[in-house]
């Protein structure tokens, strides 16, 4: 029998890649049921570590099963590490992706070769009943494209290349994203660890 574990997000990208990464591992993942209707968790904090275990601890007060939360986000060192820990909200509170690509291009006019690299940073984080289990985290290195190209994935895909700055995210297959993401990379590292289920 597969480990159920809950995620607490709003954003079915995530939810799409966790249900991916999870296929032919001992763990399930499954959204969190009724996670809008629960009080927010102000992501405040400086980093993504602290933003993940206080959101995983958060949501894990209103169940009783395991709760992951991932925090995640694109970090651009020739703009300061911006948008960083604020990637979600980085064209304001109601801004869509699109606006938030639109955003960043715009701050990367004028920058090429280096001062065009990037990386995505995810930390995930699981609790159960306001208690933190375990946090694991890693990175995926890459390029900001010079303007969006590809349908797949979400949120900044379109504008971050592999590595190599051939391809985007949102040009790649979902396992080829998987195998080189974040939060493919992170994921993997959460299963290997021995998190206790009851
Ligand atoms: P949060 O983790 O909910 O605070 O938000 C993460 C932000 O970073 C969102 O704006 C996402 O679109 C973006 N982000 C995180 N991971 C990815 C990814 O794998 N691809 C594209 N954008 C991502």
């Amino acid at each position: 029998m597969p480990v159920r574990i809950l995620l607490a997000t709003s954003n079915s990208g995530k939810l799409g890649e966790y249900r991916e990464l999870a296929a032919g591992t001992a763990l399930k993942i499954d959204l969190l049921p009724k996670f809008q209707d629960f009080s927010p968790f102000e992501e405040s904090a400086p980093t993504f570590a602290e933003n993940s275990a206080g959101k995983a601890l958060h949501y894990s007060r209103f169940t009783s099963e395991l709760v992951l939360s991932d925090d995640s986000g694109l970090v651009v060192p020739a703009l300061g590490d911006a948008p960083g820990v604020l990637s979600a909200r980085y064209a304001g509170p109601d801004a869509t992706s699109a606006d938030r690509v639109r955003k960043l291009l715009r701050e990367m006019e004028g920058k090429s070769g280096e001062e065009r690299r990037a990386r995505f940073v995810c930390v995930i984080a699981i609790a159960q009943q306001g208690r933190a289990l375990a946090v694991v985290s890693d990175c995926a290195e890459g390029m900001i494209a010079n303007e969006p190209r590809g349908v797949n994935g979400f949120g900044y895909d379109p504008i971050f290349c592999f590595p190599d700055g051939r391809r985007t995210y949102a040009e790649a297959s979902a396992d080829e994203k998987n195998l080189a993401s974040h939060r493919g990379k992170a994921f993997r590292r959460l299963v290997e660890l021995p998190i206790p289920t009851k």
